[in-house]
């Protein structure tokens, strides 16, 4: 029998990756702090702010709306109503059961309303649609912050999401996108601040958050995501980790400490043409896609 680090009792958790066991209560304290160092760490917010936190309905999500309210921060939830048929509405209902249970604000945007849904566009566009749907995501959450008045939007990356991401930039060396990826990405020309409060737990470690601190969560999957290379790159790393535990921890530390701080910044960024969100080009990927999605609709 393992027993907790702090308490000696018997332990109910075990993190392989750190050699440590802890009781329920002794492991939601260190969650809870380790969370609040790493928002010092890289000063990401402080109590004084409004946080606005992308929620999904996920463990990660609102494992990380939940903390924050504990630990006092102002966090306000926004759900993207994405359109995908049942699962939006199952996910859509956990979030707003969430927020009702703990009296917290929970503000909602549906593409549909605002450019089109995903199924929609997947049926229009060639690309997969996590690829266009993460866009469209950053795109209003980051429109969304600035017109709520929110100077930092969260999102519940996890260890696992920052490590496959990496590993599949490595693969392709996406430079420029290595360049982007960080816990912290400051306010930059009509971007506000972006942060990522839990990147260094595990997938495991948010999910025990979620379940022994009483938060329930959907487990189901985007069905748009199956198939998606980012999860056979989960399933690759989970592979290496089992048999060296720590090995993420570490490999995605040392790209932040070692290799991150060689790589340039990519282009100047300046305001899109037809919506004034920021850009590289002259228009947007958000405005050249409801461009493409407006000819499609009128030609078929
Ligand atoms: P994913 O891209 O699905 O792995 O999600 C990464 C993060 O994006 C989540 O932890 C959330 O913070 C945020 N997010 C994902 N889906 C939504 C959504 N429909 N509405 C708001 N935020 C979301
Ligand atoms: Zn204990
Ligand atoms: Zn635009």
């Amino acid at each position: 029998m393992r027993k907790c680090r702090k308490c000696g009792k018997r332990a109910v958790v075990y993190l392989p990756q750190h050699r440590i066991a802890f009781c329920k209560e002794h492991y939601l304290e260190w969650y809870t702090k380790r969370v609040e160092e790493t928002i010092r760490e890289f000063r990401m917010f402080d109590r004084e702010e409004k946080v606005l936190v992308a929620v999904s309905g996920g463990k990660d999500s609102l494992s990380l709306w939940q903390v924050l309210h504990s630990l006092g921060y102002h966090a306000e939830g926004l759900y993207i109503h994405l359109g995908i048929g049942e699962y939006s509405e199952r996910s859509k209902a956990v979030c707003k059961r969430f927020a009702e249970e703990r009296g917290l604000t929970l503000h909602m945007l549906e593409l549909e309303k605002v450019i089109a849904s995903v199924p929609t566009i997947k049926s229009l566009e060639s690309r997969p649609a996590c690829s266009f749907c993460g866009q469209l995501k950053r795109y209003y959450m980051n429109r969304f912050a600035k017109e709520g008045g929110f100077s930092v939007v969260a999102t519940g990356h996890n260890l696992d999401d920052e490590v496959a991401t990496l590993f599949a930039n490595t693969l392709s060396w996406q430079v420029d996108y290595m360049a982007r990826q960080a816990p912290l990405l400051p306010e930059e020309s009509g971007f506000v601040r972006k942060v990522k409060p839990l990147f260094k737990f595990t997938e495991k470690e948010n999910a025990l958050y979620a379940f022994l601190s009483g938060i329930e969560y959907l487990e189901e999957e985007c069905p748009f995501a199956e198939g998606a290379s980012s999860l056979r790159y989960k399933r690759l790393l989970s592979q290496i980790e089992e048999e060296s535990p720590g090995t993420k921890l570490r490999f995605y530390l040392d790209f932040l400490r070692r290799v991150r701080p060689m790589l340039e910044k990519g282009p100047a960024l300046r305001p899109c043409k037809v919506c004034g969100e920021p850009t590289q080009g002259e228009v947007c990927g958000v405005c050249r896609l409801r461009e493409r999605l407006t000819s499609k609709a009128l030609s078929s």
